[in-house]
């Protein structure tokens, strides 16, 4: 199989999924969909309602504005793979648990190796610190770029978040302006922020002893 029949075998795999509790609420698993060799993935939080009853991502009414909003920035949803942190919609749209984020990371990284993009797009907090770091917030990391394992990430606001205020929307355009702009040169190594590892303090050798990394 080549990766685009591993990818789609990724999605049918994914919509039976049965790793955590939202595979006993949801209608449908929303995969992710797009373009299997894109160079830019976008990772939101989780399926709303309208992604719940279609089984496709960011198509209720915060995806409408992000994929309004793409366009004006000169991309189009067919050119990029977008998807969630959970593929399936948390109950009453609350917040992703973290043994759901957990659950359902297999699939994002499996789903990240076979893509293999260039850039990663956080959209919101949720999204960063399960792709980035635990210890990042949106608000302080946005427009930042980040690099983890070859990729750069770019975080921007949820658009969620922004229709829920003026100043915000405001902020969410300036995401996708400055989004606009990296995309469209190079970025130096002096332009990427560092990630603060969770502090490792030591970790088990093979015969259980403790070997100190530090
Ligand atoms: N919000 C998200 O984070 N993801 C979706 O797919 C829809 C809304």
């Amino acid at each position: 199989m080549d990766k685009l029949e591993l990818l789609s075998a990724l999605s049918d795999d994914i919509r039976v999924c049965p790793l955590c509790r939202l595979a006993e609420t949801r209608t449908l698993a929303v995969p992710g969909e797009g373009n299997g060799q894109a160079q830019i993935m976008f990772v939101g939080e989780g399926p709303g309602e309208q992604e719940d009853q279609t089984g496709r991502p960011f198509v209720g009414r915060s995806g409408k504005l992000l994929t309004q909003e793409l366009l004006k920035i000169g991309i189009r949803r067919e050119q990029i793979f977008i998807t969630n942190i959970v593929k399936c919609r948390p109950p009453g749209n609350r917040d992703p648990l973290p043994d759901e984020i957990a659950a359902c990371n297999d699939w994002l990284s499996a789903q990240i190796a076979l893509i293999e993009p260039k850039f990663i797009v956080p959209v919101g907090g949720p999204s960063l610190k399960t792709l980035v770091s635990p210890k990042l917030g949106i608000t302080k990391a946005r427009s930042k770029v980040y690099r983890r394992d070859g990729i750069l990430f770019i975080p921007i606001l949820h658009p969620a978040a922004a229709l829920r205020s003026p100043t915000t929307m405001e902020q969410f355009l300036e995401d996708l302006s400055n989004l606009k702009e990296f995309l469209g040169r190079e970025i130096s190594d002096e332009e990427i922020t560092p990630i603060e590892e969770p502090k490792v303090a030591a970790k088990e050798d093979e015969d259980g002893g403790t070997l100190s990394l530090f």
